[in-house]
């Protein structure tokens, strides 16, 4: 028997970067871009699409209806889309977020539903709230086919979240070569786990936000060596599209280019050899080499802060400029992970400094990440 999701063409439409315009003097997904973009990724046999209801404030979920759902019928494509209970003040609020997300979505069911971005201390909330139990009841009522969960923490946790909830059919997880060593966030360990779980990956962050099609000079070279006609996209999406498992890639597409690049690759789609599996080990060595900041987010700085100051956040925003020179992807991370434990609210008292294991100048790092992203 296959697995969730083995029939489904392995590139996903992410609908958390769409392009905007103006109208009336705001900035607003510019919807007949998105059509365009929704019809070159259709019409090329590509039918998963993923939102969620925090993207875009809240617009992504009634873009996907007005694009996708209104336009093609309904068993042609797959809609996921996501319950992010750390944005609802009590569990009321969080379960009012899936009769919300159908009607936005117009999408009568889900194919695959996840919790949104477990991880850290947000797991709890997600069982605080009754929410598996919740979108248990849900699948039963035949409005969700999948429920899986996203996540964003280390292999432990993940481990731990899927002992306790057996009931998973699938999982999202941040899979690119770049990170696929990285202690901070241990793709391969995650992916690991989940296949000896027996279950089907949804991969999110394959080109890492982007970041990977804007390699720095040294790294991009050795790619380019290796296949001077591939792009650069191609290294990334195909390196996570190899992997065994995988219900398929998705890539938050901004353009309608950026949908020609991708499914031009994907439709061709074959997997690497091991000529390009060594191109690719020797770039993430490059990447490795690239002087960025030594914090492996290891947290024990979090420990002793009074301010609650997102330490390693700002720390890996920082890396983002260095390594990638990706101001958008940089400041994307900051505005999402470090809300409420901002770098100005530093009083440098040097508590973490002391119990830093890699003795980074922390306080003199914070300062550069407020002026950079506050
Ligand atoms: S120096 Fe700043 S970041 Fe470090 S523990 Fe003190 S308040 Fe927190
Ligand atoms: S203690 Fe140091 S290495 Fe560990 S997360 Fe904090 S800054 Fe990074």
């Amino acid at each position: 028997m296959g697995y969730v999701g083995e029939d489904i063409p392995k590139l996903g439409f992410g609908f958390m970067r769409l392009p905007l315009t103006e109208a009336d003097g705001a900035e607003v997904i510019d919807i007949e871009q998105v059509k365009r973009m929704v019809d070159a990724f259709m019409d090329a046999g590509f039918t998963y699409f993923d939102t969620a209801r925090g993207y875009h404030g809240g617009a992504s979920e009634a873009a996907l209806k007005q694009a996708l759902v209104e336009r093609y019928p309904r068993e042609s494509f797959q809609v996921a889309t996501k319950l992010p209970a750390w944005m609802a003040k009590d569990a009321d609020e969080a379960r009012s977020m899936f009769a919300t997300s159908l009607e936005q979505s117009g999408a009568g069911y889900f194919d695959f539903y996840l919790l949104h971005n477990l991880g850290e201390n947000r797991t709890a909330l997600f069982d605080d709230y009754g929410l598996w139990d919740f979108a248990r009841s849900q699948k039963e009522a035949g409005l969700i086919r999948n429920l899986g969960f996203s996540f964003h923490d280390k292999a432990d946790e993940f481990e731990r979240v899927l002992e306790a909830h057996p009931e998973v059919d699938f999982v999202q997880l941040q899979i690119n070569y770049a990170d696929w060593e990285s202690e901070s966030i241990e793709s391969r360990k995650c992916y690991e786990i989940a296949r000896a779980h027996g279950l089907p990956v949804v991969v999110m962050e394959p080109i890492k936000g982007g970041s990977l099609v804007k390699l720095p000079d040294t790294v991009a070279s050795i790619l380019h060596e290796a296949d001077r006609d591939a792009p650069l996209a191609s290294w990334a999406l195909r390196f996570a599209a190899s992997l065994e498992g995988i219900v398929c890639v998705l890539s938050g597409m901004s353009t309608l280019e950026q949908v020609e690049e991708n499914v031009a690759v994907m439709k061709r789609f074959g997997p690497l050899d091991a000529k390009e599996h060594a191109a690719i080990v020797r770039a993430r060595e490059a990447l490795d080499a690239l002087p960025v900041i030594p914090c492996t987010d290891c947290r024990y700085c979090l420990k002793g802060c009074p301010e609650g100051v997102r330490i390693p956040v700002a720390l890996a925003s920082l890396n983002m400029l260095i390594a990638y020179g990706d101001e958008y992807r940089a400041q994307e991370n900051y505005d999402w992970n470090a809300e409420g434990g901002e770098a100005s609210k530093c009083i440098e008292c040097g508590a973490c400094e002391e119990v830093c294991p890699q003795h980074i100048a922390i306080i003199d790092e914070l300062k550069k990440a407020a002026a950079k992203f506050e």
